[in-house]
């Protein structure tokens, strides 16, 4: 089948993007909070919801034998997807979160001891900082970071050292929230893994943008959201390698996840069912299969080619414009974009700019230690996704210069 490569085509898949705001065409550049979701996905939740509905993996009947299938049937696009060896090795979550919690109970829960320490870097979100420091409290453990330079990037030149045998796990982003640097997490795995640390990669954002070969980047675990990457809300995937997996204990108990129950002792249900305890949010993970399904409908070199003439335009314009600070120094970027401007702040530029119709994120970002490294308190963020257009792209430079006049 002839993939697309036009983006009028990609966007009239998105109802959502349809929509006025505040009496203006909406141009939606939150994608890195979550994105818009295209028909097919929107059309399998409904028609799960209005009947193909029977809970999975429990009953004979017809319904249940159904959604069972559809739930496997996503799981398996998800393997290849991330070309992962093993269906079992995907295990599905309710997001990026859940899934950083799960690896840092269980796999921190086990092999983390008094003294040791787990490695992050300071441009992580929360939600691969704060799992990291609930174990390594209950742990007597330490939390490490890795700094990040004065233009985002991770400082290599101290990883060494910091890689020391206490070192237990290293968890980082490939993408951060905040800078849109392509992190280098090949040279990181290849370090950590000669010194016997096993490396997880948050893929929240960089699932999108970047094709993802877990083999390849020979990545203990990668973790990402289903929201993010046109799938429904409340969904996410944790990819661990087998071994590692079956040699972590479960996190949470429940129906499911179980092979064997006595008051006595319990035995587990093996990979990857010992990991989703209770009723799943089935529905939304199957719709993965749909979101999955329409980003291989689009043609890659046509959607690498978008993002790299938006990357081109918005780093010279944004540039231009005086007062204005841009996080996150170099070429090798997605199109997710950090500032900040002299004389306004974020959240008042975000305001004037939702009244224009178009949707920026603005705050802290979910990255406290990130805004104090570079001492601010906010920032706004504009992050575009495969339905954002260039003539989108100038309508928000054209959009921010008045919103910056309002306000000086
Ligand atoms: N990590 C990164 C890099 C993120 O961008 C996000 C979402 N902004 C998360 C983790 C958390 O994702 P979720 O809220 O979907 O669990």
């Amino acid at each position: 089948m002839n993939k697309i490569a036009d983006i009028n085509q990609i966007r009239s898949f998105f109802p959502a993007l349809e929509q006025s705001v505040n009496s203006k065409t909406l141009v939606y550049l939150d994608n890195g909070a979550t994105a818009q979701k295209p028909k097919q996905v929107i059309d399998l939740v409904n028609m799960m919801n209005s009947g193909i509905n029977g809970n999975i993996h429990r009953a004979v009947h017809e319904l249940s034998s159904k959604t069972t299938e559809l739930y496997e049937d996503s799981r398996e696009a998800i393997r290849q997807f991330i070309n992962a060896a093993q269906k079992e090795e995907i295990i599905f979550t309710s997001g990026t979160t859940a899934s950083i919690n799960l690896v840092a109970a269980s796999y921190g829960g086990k092999y983390l001891r008094k003294g040791d320490s787990v490695l992050v870097s300071e441009a992580e979100h929360h939600s691969n900082i704060v799992p990291w420091q609930l174990i390594c409290e209950s742990k007597e453990a330490n939390l490490r970071v890795l700094p990040v330079d004065e233009n985002g990037n991770w400082r290599m030149d101290m990883l060494d050292n910091l890689l020391d045998s206490s070192v237990k796990i290293v968890s980082v982003s490939h993408v951060s929230n905040v800078l849109g640097l392509i992190n280098p997490v090949e040279e990181l795995i290849f370090k950590a893994h000669a010194k016997g640390i096993p490396v997880l990669i948050d893929g929240a954002q960089s699932i999108v943008h970047i094709e993802t070969d877990v083999r390849k980047l020979d990545c203990d675990f990668y973790v990402f959201s289903g929201h993010k990457l046109y799938g429904p809300t409340g969904t996410g995937v944790l990819y661990g390698k087998r071994e590692i997996l079956d040699s972590m204990p479960p996190w949470m108990g429940g129906g499911d996840m179980v092979e064997t129950v006595t008051f006595e002792k319990t035995t587990y249900a093996p990979l990857p069912l010992k990991f989703e305890a209770g009723t799943p949010n089935f529905i939304g993970a199957a719709a993965m299969l749909e979101a999955i399904r329409f980003v291989e409908s689009i043609d890659k070199k046509f959607l690498e080619n978008t993002e790299r003439s938006i990357v081109e335009y918005m780093t010279e314009e944004l540039l231009k414009i005086e007062g204005l600070r841009l996080y996150g120094a170099g070429e090798n970027r997605i199109s997710l974009f950090s500032f900040t401007v002299n004389g306004a702040h974020p959240s008042d530029l975000a305001m004037i700019m939702d009244k224009m119709g178009v949707a920026l994120r603005s705050g802290q970002m979910c990255a406290e230690p990130l805004m104090r490294r570079y001492g601010v308190e906010s920032m706004l963020r504009a992050s575009f996704a495969a339905y954002n257009t260039i003539d989108e792209a100038e309508y928000l430079i054209t959009s921010l210069k008045r919103a910056i006049k309002m306000l000086s």
